[in-house]
């Protein structure tokens, strides 16, 4: 249980996030809703905690922007004194083939997907070095793992995530800090939504539990990382991808 703790989950206003902070909310913890853009959604997410009993917080912060990242961890720690989980979730995706994408579309994935999760690290390290405890989870991907035809910006966006992981691992260790990455494969958000049937159906073949996962079970597996049972382990990436990646 996380009674006392509290939590950030940032790009929780929809999707994976959503259901990660639902999650750590109805185990106890005070979580912060971070997002981008969709303001009213995020207010949803709010009040869905706070119905249930729980405590949360929306803050506005676009992650890729390191002095906004700044800015809101600090906010953070000034409304909730404290910080001691944080689930770095916000990613997009620009999705085309290496051949053609745009240097945009491979910066902008970047800047969110790993730029965003080493802002969010390296404001939230300094309160948890102090604290001499945390647990901070990155959401990587099976793309970042297998790599992926027509993602060349999200895959190398997500297997950077693996490597700022266990860098940071080995770098917070010592402070009582855990670092994991989760590595989802497809899951059923907006983000898969839009793909063409047929892409899905060649994504389903290849997936030996046979169907795409759901952001609920991404959230167990982040409420268990986040826990003191997963005192024991750092540095690692757990697939949860109906077998994908093995
Ligand atoms: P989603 O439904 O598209 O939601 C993305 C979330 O990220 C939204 O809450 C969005 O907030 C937020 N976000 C985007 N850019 C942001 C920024 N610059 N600053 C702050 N927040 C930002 O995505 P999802 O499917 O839940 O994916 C969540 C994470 O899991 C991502 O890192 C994704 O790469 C990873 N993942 C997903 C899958 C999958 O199959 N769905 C598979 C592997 C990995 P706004 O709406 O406010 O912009």
């Amino acid at each position: 249980m996380l009674e006392g703790k509290v939590a950030v989950v940032t790009g929780a206003s929809r999707g994976i996030g959503r259901a990660v902070a639902l999650k750590l909310a109805s185990e106890g913890a005070a979580v912060v809703i971070n997002y981008n853009g969709s303001a009213d959604r995020a207010e949803e997410v709010k009040s869905e905690i706070e119905k249930n009993g729980g405590k949360a917080a929306v803050m506005q912060c676009n992650v890729s922007d390191f002095q906004a990242c700044e800015n809101f961890i600090k906010e953070v720690i000034s409304e909730f004194g404290r910080l001691d989980i944080l689930v770095n979730n916000a990613g997009i995706t620009r999705d085309g083939l290496l051949m053609r994408m745009s240097e945009e579309d491979f910066d902008a994935v970047v800047d969110t997907n790993l730029k965003g999760t080493f802002n969010c690290i390296r404001f939230a390290s300094r309160q948890m070095m102090k604290q001499r405890c945390g647990r901070i989870i990155n959401l990587s991907s099976v793309s970042g793992v297998l790599g992926n035809a027509g993602q060349a910006n999200y895959s190398a966006s997500k297997a950077g995530v693996i490597g700022l992981t266990k860098s940071a691992a080995r770098e917070l260790a010592s402070r009582g800090i855990t670092v994991n990455a989760i590595a989802p494969g497809f899951i059923n958000t907006e983000m898969t939504q839009d793909l063409p049937e047929k892409v899905k159906e060649g994504a389903v073949a290849q997936i030996p539990l046979g169907s795409f996962g759901e952001p609920e079970d991404i959230a167990e597996a982040a409420a268990f990382l986040a826990s003191d049972k997963a005192r024991y382990i750092t540095g690692q990436v757990l697939c949860v991808d109906g077998g994908m990646a093995m």
